[in-house]
């Protein structure tokens, strides 16, 4: 039998995928990676091995309008052409939302497709593009097993207070609920964590995801208690493009003295805020790291106090602090990031280790630092494999 899983990332502008061959119980080797990048402008797909060397690549020409079925015809011929036919065990998707109903990743039918669809107003930019990916795949091969593994499903169990929105009930009993996102690095990193320092994930630890996204979650023995994204993935962290916690205020006099439409606001809010917004350069921290330009350090600055404070804020829903893990691009290679956001949580027993954090070392906090801090890299497309392949393969005990 196949075990090999391809695991889908669809957004709007781009789809990632990754190969695994998941042969032996347990075990997990990554085939190839890459992308349909350019979607809607130039297309482009590219596959590679897993040292990053180019295995193939498809251009399409410039502002060629493509669904999802002819952005995937290539990936997946180059997928039988590469394994054979039968290669493929099952596809597993990124979906950004499992709403109140999925909790745990759950087998693709025609019904809980539907189901999925009905979510799509509470992840409006995200939701249809993954369900899109899903769609295209049934169509091109109505024989393979897809599963949907969700971004909000970590966080389902958050108790009522932490999870619940201080609006009039009647919108609650929508749907109207804190949800929390990232939840398939979330996972990724408590594994990780359990495997590395048993002690330490047996206890209060802080997640910190800063990718584009940026996220934090409290974690008590490896599960979520509380996160900073909320009903959408705008609240929260400060991030390249989106503003994070704001007043509701704000939006209100986007709407009333600027005359801006919803969708105006919406593009202000996930487009053109956060780190671009307030640096005016660039949404890249890597960018703005490298600019003299005195908006950049106001950019970097204003993160940096935002994760801190989110941290304080997370450290009291877990009457405490034992561990930090830092993740996610910035988190995992911003050695001078994780300082700042170190330096401003001294209060709470947080020290440093210059040396170890300048070389992205697994463990950056001194022996004497109370919280003890570490950096672990993340892998979403892995946890989405092993997922995909536990739910259709695993004998249950
Ligand atoms: P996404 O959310 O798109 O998956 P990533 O996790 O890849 O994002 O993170 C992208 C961010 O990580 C960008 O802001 C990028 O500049 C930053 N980044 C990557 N490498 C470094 C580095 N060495 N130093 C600082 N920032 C980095």
């Amino acid at each position: 039998m196949s075990r090999t899983i391809l695991t889908l990332n669809a957004g709007s502008s781009s789809i990632k995928f990754a190969l695994y061959d998941m042969a032996t119980e347990g075990s997990r080797r990554q085939l190839s990676h890459g992308e349909v990048e350019g979607i809607g402008s130039e297309p482009h797909f590219i596959a590679k091995d897993a040292a990053g060397a180019t295995l193939t690549e498809h251009h399409w020409p410039a502002g060629a309008k493509l669904d999802h079925e002819a952005l995937l015809t290539p990936l997946l011929a180059w997928i039988t052409a590469h394994l054979g036919e039968e290669s493929l065990a099952a596809v597993g998707h990124r979906v950004v939302h499992g709403g109140e109903r999925w909790d745990r990743p759950v087998r693709l039918t025609p019904a809980v497709i539907a189901d999925l669809t009905r979510l799509t107003p509470l992840a409006p930019l995200h939701q249809p593009h993954n369900l899109a990916a899903v769609q295209a795949v049934a169509r091109l091969r109505p024989r393979l097993p897809q599963v949907a593994c969700f971004d909000t499903a970590f966080h389902h169990d958050m108790a009522p207070t932490v999870s619940r929105l201080a609006l009039p009930r009647k919108f609650a009993d929508e749907g109207m609920r804190r949800y929390g996102f990232h939840g398939l690095s979330y996972e990724y990193i408590a594994g990780q964590l359990r495997e590395q320092a048993p002690a330490l994930a047996a206890g209060r630890v802080i997640a910190a995801h800063l990718g584009n996204g940026a996220s934090l979650c409290a974690m008590h023995d490896g599960c979520s208690v509380d996160t900073t994204m909320g009903f959408t993935a705008l609240d929260g962290l400060m991030m390249g493009t989106r503003c994070g916690n704001l007043d509701p205020g704000a939006v209100l006099y986007l709407l009333q003295q600027h005359g801006l439409n919803a969708s105006e606001v919406e593009h202000v809010l996930y487009n053109e805020s956060g780190l671009l917004g307030v640096s005016g350069i660039s949404n890249d921290m890597r960018t703005l790291l490298n600019s003299s330009d005195p908006h950049a350090y106001e950019a970097i600055d204003l993160f940096v106090f935002r994760i801190a404070r989110e941290i304080g804020a997370l450290a009291s829903s877990l009457g405490g602090l034992d561990g930090l893990v830092f993740s996610a691009g910035i988190g995992e290679h911003s050695a001078p990031i994780r300082a700042a956001v170190c330096a401003r949580l001294i209060w709470l027993g947080i020290e440093c280790d210059g040396d170890a954090n300048a070389r992205n070392a697994a463990v950056i906090s001194t022996p004497s630092s109370r919280v003890q801090v570490r950096v672990i890299p993340t892998d979403e497309e892995a946890m989405i494999a092993t997922h995909t392949m536990n739910l259709l393969y695993s004998v249950p005990a």
